[in-house]
């Protein structure tokens, strides 16, 4: 599931290539993803609007049009966004083969000026597009509910220790909890704890200071790296040209189940941990962690 580093990745790329672009037309084979208004109506609404401001809220894409509406863009499970020329089909890159091949899953395209189209690609059709009123799209879902983005200049030490404390439950769940921190999934959570050395079962209003302290650095931490490798392509993701990321080259719990800890050293500086990345269900989802390391 694309995460916070997937689509910061892709709508850096979007504000890059479409800013100024103007919408032709929009055909959906599965209408279904469409939300909020008829498919007809989208079309209609679509027809000649200019993308003027694009931006990301957590996991929500937003393409600011002319004529005060906002294309609202969700990639759900297993979503993405291909560009490419009219002439030709949007292409993914086969991880086994490393090879580029037409994707088999566009719902739906936008037609663009300059003879581009923008795939929405999805297989599973947990994506959703809204259509709103630019004016309005604060004070409604599906931006309305979400939480602190923990890649905004809002993501403060002080707010972070303020909202946590009003929270229960086990950490790994509410590093999940999109009305907590919105963006953060399965991969990045399993991350952070590792870095923050923090086990996935711990009781957030049972975390000590320091672990606080611990946990906000590693998710700014763990967060930006994604975003340099430009995301994790362990099975669906590919950015705007179908191109990979690489983080998946560097996780060091999440799907690693039986490998060595990767950790150097302990806390006291004495040596690699001896520990071995062990799997368990948290909240219906699946955690990696060294239990020798995270307490
Ligand atoms: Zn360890």
């Amino acid at each position: 599931m694309p995460e916070l580093p997937e689509v910061e990745t892709i709508t850096n790329e979007l504000k890059r290539t479409l800013k100024g672009a103007a919408i032709e037309d929009a055909k959906f084979s599965r209408p279904k993803l469409i939300k909020g208004i008829s498919y007809t109506t989208l079309r209609k609404d679509l027809k000649g609007k200019k993308i003027q401001k694009i931006e990301r809220r957590a996991k929500y894409i937003l393409l600011h049009l002319s004529g005060g509406k906002t294309l609202i863009l969700h990639l759900g499970m297993t979503g993405r966004l291909l560009l490419h020329p009219q002439k030709e089909k949007g292409q993914v890159t086969n991880l086994k083969t490393k090879k580029k091949e037409p994707d088999r899953f566009v719902r739906g395209q936008f037609f663009l000026n300059k003879n581009r189209v923008l795939d929405f690609s999805d297989l599973r059709l947990f994506g959703r597009v809204y259509l709103m009123d630019t004016a309005n799209i604060a004070q409604k879902d599906p931006i309305k509910k979400l939480g602190i983005d923990p890649l905004s200049k809002n993501f403060t030490y002080p707010l972070f220790a303020q909202q946590l404390r009003k929270r229960k439950g086990k950490v790994k769940v509410v590093l999940m909890d999109q009305t907590f921190l919105a963006g953060i999934g399965n991969i990045y959570s399993d991350e952070i704890l590792f870095e923050a050395r923090i086990y996935p079962l711990t009781l957030v209003q049972a975390l000590k200071p320091p672990q606080a302290k611990a946990l906000y650095s590693a998710i700014k931490k763990i967060l930006k790296k994604g975003v340099r490798y430009r995301g994790t392509s362990d099975s669906d993701y590919f950015d705007l040209r179908g191109n990979i990321g690489s983080f998946q080259k560097h996780l060091r719990v999440y799907r690693q189940t039986g490998r060595p800890c990767p950790r150097p050293s302990t806390t006291l500086g004495t040596g690699p941990c001896k520990g071995t990345v062990k799997r368990m269900k948290v909240g219906g989802r699946s955690a990696h962690f060294c239990p020798s390391c995270q307490k």
